[in-house]
């Protein structure tokens, strides 16, 4: 492998200070391959001296020879010459070795140095070659064999191919032309045999240059390119990019960049010769390896150093020697603390909840999955809840949303309070929020914790002196006995919170096998519904309602029936909630509707028709329409009918109930406020202004009878009913006491089993003809 010597490399590093790689780039720019002129530089000014002897110590033999036969005036001066021309030339080639290698734009042209070289030979031959015709024959041998042995002195040129050619051609010429004089006088074979030595001369020469120029070229490419490869190893330790390492095979530094040794905060010669495991706080993993002898990458560790906590990365390979022995490891680190942070930061970001600064819904699903897995490993069992806020979209609504935000905030802390260490708070968007318990052993514990929390969230929230009431409902499932897998999971504690839902609210329900079986019942029941819809199978039961005073029959009260050719007949408190959930109810409404107003046009006043409206249609703006086209398609006044609603309709409202209401009663439609007495406090909505009358649910008017505090309560909803100019029905009425109770406490219509029970059209057409019949006969 080509070695500059120490000298010429020393020049070379001091063109190329460190880390300047645009010296490099430069000279590679010059078109040619740099490197390489500066090898045949240097090898040049290397060969110059021995280059320049050959010709002198040759020019001094010829002297020898001809100065019996040649005056010493004319050899001396020729000697002279050559020899002053040649150191000359060695000088030269040895100054241009210092002056130009490694600097761009400062090439020796090659046409330099080849009339240089033929220069030199023409000097060399010319006196020879000059005196040629006078020499004796012998003399003649020896001048010509000398030429032709400095002729082959070409190899001193061997570094540059274009000087040996000049060279050797230049001699060829000369011996040739020297031949040609003394071609009488040299003897035959004198001449073959210097012609011979001549011919293989050029072809070895030329051959050896060839050979000699491909290795510099290579070495010099090779050179470049360890020299780069220095040059950006370096770059890298300098940039602050990173740092590199060595081991011996014992695992001991054997070298370390300054930038690591500031990192540790010691001196390298505290950490050369010491364990690099050891050094790196021990580290199990680098032990191990290391110890495997194998290329590794991108080993993250965390450290101790003089700069605190920091993280680093390393990678490294075996170094292997040419005897195939393992010598150690070498390559490369780098601080990474930055990259993790950030990293971190963006992990942080994905995984929380902006609002509440509690995990998201990703994260609570990870955070499940991790439960899971301890769960199915540990034998002991994880739980999900599900939370949906109550009534938390009227808050939105009414006061805005950065109330709303605050609420969900205020919300969060609760949980977080609550649940404590026994598991993980998230938000999974909305007003939905999910706790992960890991260890849920205790079936007890885990309700305990449920109902504590459906307790917090219910207190009253002040946020910017309004207070604000909402409530919770909790669904619950746990694993891996519910479901195994997160999504299983999840979807068992949704179908519980569903369940809250349903079961009315601020209360926590359990997954159960019965649970699923009634969802897959209420999916079924959902598909006959919308089955029954398109293929007529509801019809309307009327139950007649009478005046308390003389029992007259004033009017009835339509109830849906649905008979399915399999189920048979299902009751409406079965398939109703399940329409509405399914969104089915303003359809079943309208046909309702239709059909109710078709029947009351077919008999006389003052018999009225009443009709039950679910809270999912009193929220349609459309409904007054509907109902406004059906009364003028059948000619009927509004007052023939009835609306019947329940308090629930006031749940979330958002305002537009109670318009869809006042447009109702606008067109002369009763409203009539069912089912009183059952579930809310319910006097509060009787000052809406919108209702013309109170029916009072069954149960409580049948209840009446064993418990006297029904009395006093049905006593004064009646007479707050008749102040504010309502009138007031019993429901429910099956005994003749129950009538009579009813009517002495004020009620003014009856309706119940005792007057009729729900009946079909045509049988209620029969008491309508009846009733119109005893008038007539009346
Ligand atoms: P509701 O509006 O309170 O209807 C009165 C319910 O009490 C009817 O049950 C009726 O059959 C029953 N009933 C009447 N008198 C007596 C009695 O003396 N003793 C007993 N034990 N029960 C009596 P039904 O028809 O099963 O309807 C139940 C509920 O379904 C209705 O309660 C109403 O809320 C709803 N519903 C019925 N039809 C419709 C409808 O077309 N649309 C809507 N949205 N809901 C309806
Ligand atoms: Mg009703
Ligand atoms: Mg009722």
């Amino acid at each position: 492998m080509y070695e500059a010597p120490d000298r010429y490399k020393r020049m070379i590093s001091a063109r190329l200070p460190g880390g300047e790689s645009l010296g490099l780039t430069s000279r590679e720019g010059d078109g040619e391959s740099s490197p390489l002129r500066d090898v045949q530089l240097i090898s040049r000014a290397q060969l110059a001296p021995f280059f320049a002897a050959a010709n002198i110590v040759a020019a001094l033999m010829m002297v020898t020879i001809l100065s019996g036969e040649v005056a010493a005036q004319w050899l001396l001066p020729w000697a002279g010459a050559v020899g002053v021309v040649n150191l000359i030339a060695m000088q030269i080639a040895r100054t241009q070795a210092v002056t130009h290698v490694g600097r761009s734009g400062h090439q020796v042209p090659q046409w330099r140095m080849i009339g240089d070289v033929t220069l030199r030979a023409i000097l060399w031959i010319s006196l020879p070659l000059y005196m040629f015709p006078w020499l004796t024959p012998g003399t003649q041998v020896i001048a010509a064999s000398i030429m032709a042995g400095l002729g082959i002195g070409a190899l001193g040129l061997v570094v540059v191919p274009p000087c040996v050619t000049a060279w050797m051609s230049a001699f060829t010429g000369g011996i040739c032309a020297a031949l040609l004089i003394g071609r009488h006088s040299i003897p035959f074979p004198h001449m073959i045999s210097i012609l011979f030595t001549l011919g293989v001369a050029i072809f070895g020469v030329l051959a050896v240059a060839r050979w000699a120029f491909h290795q510099l070229k290579t070495n010099a490419d090779f050179g470049s390119q360890s020299e780069s490869a220095s040059l950006l190893l370096q770059e890298y330790e300098q940039r602050g990019v990173g740092w590199l390492w060595q081991v011996d095979a014992e695992n001991r530094v054997s070298y370390i960049s300054s930038r690591m040794t500031a990192l540790l905060g010691r001196p390298a010669a505290a950490l050369v010769g010491h364990s690099m495991p050891s050094l790196l706080g021990g580290s199990a993993e680098l032990g191990r390896l290391l110890l495997e002898r194998q290329p590794f990458n991108s080993l993250e560790m965390e450290l101790k150093t003089a700069r605190g906590q920091r993280w680093i990365s390393i990678a490294g390979d075996p170094i292997i020697d040419t005897a195939g022995r393992f010598e150690g490891f070498r390559g490369v680190g780098s601080d990474i603390t930055e990259i993790r942070q950030t990293q971190e930061r963006l992990t942080h970001l994905a995984n929380v909840d902006v609002l509440s600064g509690l995990p998201n819904r990703g994260r609570v699903r990870q955070l499940l999955g991790e439960a899971l897995r301890g769960a199915t490993v540990g034998n002991v069992p994880c739980a999900i809840l599900f939370l949906d806020l109550d009534g938390f979209k009227p808050v939105n609504d009414t006061f805005g949303h950065p109330k709303g935000d605050a609420v969900l905030r205020a919300v969060a802390k609760r949980l977080v309070d609550e649940v404590g260490g026994d598991g993980h708070v998230g938000r999974m968007g909305g007003d939905e929020f999910a706790i992960v318990v890991i260890d849920a052993q205790s079936r007890r514990n885990v309700e305990g914790m449920a109902d504590r929390i459906i307790k917090a969230v219910a207190e009253p929230y002040m946020i910017d002196q309004t207070e604000i009431r909402i409530g919770v409902s909790i669904g619950c499932a746990f694993g891996p006995i519910d479901g195994a897998t997160v999504d299983d999971l999840i979807l068992k504690a949704d179908l519980a919170l569903y369940e809250a839902k349903g079961a009315g609210r601020g209360i926590a329900r359990y997954f159960s096998s019965e649970l699923q079986s009634e969802q897959e019942d209420r999916v079924r029941l959902e598909n006959d519904l919308r089955a029954a819809i398109k293929s007529d199978q509801f019809h309307l039961n009327f139950q007649p309602l009478v005046n308390a005073k003389d029992q007259k029959l004033v009017g009835f009260e339509a109830l849906i029936r649905w008979n399915h050719p399999q189920r048979g007949m299902v009751p409406p408190n079965v398939f109703i909630p399940v329409a509405e959930e399914a969104g089915l109810m303003p359809v079943i409404g309208e046909w309702v509707i239709e059909e109710a107003i078709r029947a009351v046009a077919t008999w006389p006043e003052p018999i009225t028709v009443a009709l039950n409206i679910s809270p999912k249609q009193i929220i349609l703006p459309a409904l007054p329409n509907v109902v406004s086209e059906a009364l003028a398609r059948h000619k009927v006044p509004g007052n023939r009918i009835e609306l019947e609603v329940t308090e629930g309709v006031f749940l979330g409202d958002n305002g537009t109930t109670l318009d869809v209401l006042k447009r109702l009663r606008a067109l002369g439609v009763g409203i009539a406020l069912d089912d009183f007495g059952t579930g809310y406090s319910s006097i509060g909505y009787l000052n809406k202004a919108v209702f013309h009358k109170l029916k009072i649910d069954g149960s409580f008017v049948r209840e009446a009878g064993t418990r006297p505090e029904n009395v006093a309560i049905i006593q004064s909803i009646v007479q707050l009913a008749k102040s504010f100019r309502m009138s007031v029905t019993a429901e429910g009425v099956e005994t003749a006491e129950d009538f009579e109770r009813m009517r002495d406490l004020g009620c003014d219509t009856i309706q119940g089993y005792l007057f009729g029970r729900p009946l079909s059209y045509e049988r209620a057409n029969q008491m309508v003809v009846g009733l119109r019949a005893k008038r007539m006969a009346g």
